[in-house]
């Protein structure tokens, strides 16, 4: 259940993007979209793991004026593509307001797919970015030098997301590569110190925040499903790593997040 009254009282108007989140898997989307207009969230970019999940994402950007909407297929999810799937994905590509292809990637934590499998997913959705125009949503997990040694390989020239940053190690690549490194909640937990450090170490022009709701709930919020407005949280523990304050936090990532997906300036 969301718990939208700590957001009304607790929060000031932010001026934040939440560069990643999956609307449809909200319990409460109505009431956490209103919450996040509330909190003074700027815009929202929902993403799909699958193709269902991908056409509730274009719906919902159809739907909202400051919604926008990612199309992809998730690593766990890579054995099922297929030719009619991604021709599906590339018609979804399509609509105005889906800005771009993911979450894919390479994932062995969770290890639900054969390597090589999620390998063909991920370059073929590289692929689909490049045909598209579109920028490039990576997910990574456990799988860094293959994760990085596919994008060097196949993704020079596309504007690449790695979204739910988890490549501390990485940060100067990152920065010399040119890609959006994007932080969810978990920057916000007490051992994350190597998050922090690398929130801290992001190229100004290159940082990007994110919820990644109903997931990774940040501090103090965290027993609750997340949701959209608490971006704020995560921008704070952002900003206090760089030494900023959450104002210009919320003006240069929204700036980064405008930039790099394409979105239209405030209205
Ligand atoms: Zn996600």
């Amino acid at each position: 259940m969301s718990d939208h009254s700590d957001v009304r009282t607790s929060a000031m108007p932010t001026g934040l993007i939440d560069s990643h989140c999956h609307l449809e898997l909200l319990r409460d989307t109505e009431g956490d979209l209103a919450a996040a207009w509330q909190t003074g969230l700027e815009a929202i970019v929902t993403i799909g793991f699958d193709l269902g999940s991908s056409r509730k994402a274009a719906a919902f950007a159809r739907r909202y004026e400051r919604v926008h909407a990612v199309v992809g297929l998730y690593p766990h999810e890579a054995d099922k593509l297929d030719d009619a799937l991604l021709a599906e994905l590339e018609r979804l590509t399509r609509e105005p307001k889906v800005v771009a292809v993911g979450e894919c990637g390479l994932d062995y934590f969770h290890d639900r797919c054969p390597h090589d499998v999620q390998r063909r997913a991920f370059s073929a959705q590289i692929d689909l970015a490049r045909r598209a125009g579109l920028v490039l949503v990576v997910h990574t997990r456990e799988a860094a030098a293959d994760t990085m040694r596919v994008l060097a390989e196949e993704a020079a020239g596309l504007t690449v997301v790695l979204h739910c940053f988890s490549l501390p190690g990485h940060v100067d690549e990152c920065n010399a590569r040119g890609y959006y490194q994007s932080f969810a909640g978990n920057v916000t937990y007490k051992k994350a110190e190597d998050l922090r450090a690398a929130a801290a170490a992001v190229r100004d022009d290159l940082l990007l925040v994110e919820t990644d709701a109903p997931y990774l709930t940040p501090v103090p919020h965290r027993g609750k499903p997340n949701q959209p407005a608490w971006v704020a949280a995560t921008a704070a523990v952002v900003a206090e790593a760089r030494g900023w304050t959450l104002e210009r936090t919320a003006s240069v990532t929204t700036a980064n997040a405008r930039r790099a997906f394409g979105l239209p300036a405030a209205g």
